[in-house]
């Protein structure tokens, strides 16, 4: 746990999000500036800074099946929906904590910005 990292206190319960789903591994809460009519954050328990960070599989394996999880919970499943992972500057990171973006309820545009 990195005391001042945003998502992991949200992950600790130290900050009051309410979270939509949960696994061994990671937590499931609500964007706070949603772009499409679902707009969830899935991130690791465990303080990992990026993708580029990453070295436990499982951990990473658990993140993306609870995105999976969340898609069929918000009812997106079926119409289709992405996962983003930002990484980095160029990516547009701006929490440096590992999250993936769970995107849906509308038709997204492709190439992404
Ligand atoms: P990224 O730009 O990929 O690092 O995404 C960070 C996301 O975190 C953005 O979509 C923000 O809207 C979101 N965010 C920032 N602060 C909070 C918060 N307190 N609760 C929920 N989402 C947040
Ligand atoms: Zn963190």
């Amino acid at each position: 746990m990195t005391e001042t990292c945003l998502f992991c206190r949200i992950a600790h319960g130290e900050l009051p999000v309410t979270l939509i789903a949960q696994n061994d591994h990671a937590v499931a809460f609500r964007d706070i500036h949603p772009q499409a009519p679902v707009h969830v954050l899935v991130v690791p328990r465990r303080h990992v800074g990026s993708l580029a960070e990453a070295t436990d599989g499982a951990e990473l394996g658990a993140v993306l099946l609870l995105a999976a999880e969340v898609a069929r919970a918000e009812g997106v499943a079926e119409s289709g929906y992405r996962t983003v992972m930002n990484t980095g500057d160029d990516g547009g990171q701006t929490v440096h904590h590992l999250h993936v973006h769970v995107l849906g309820g509308r038709r997204l545009g492709w190439p992404p910005g």
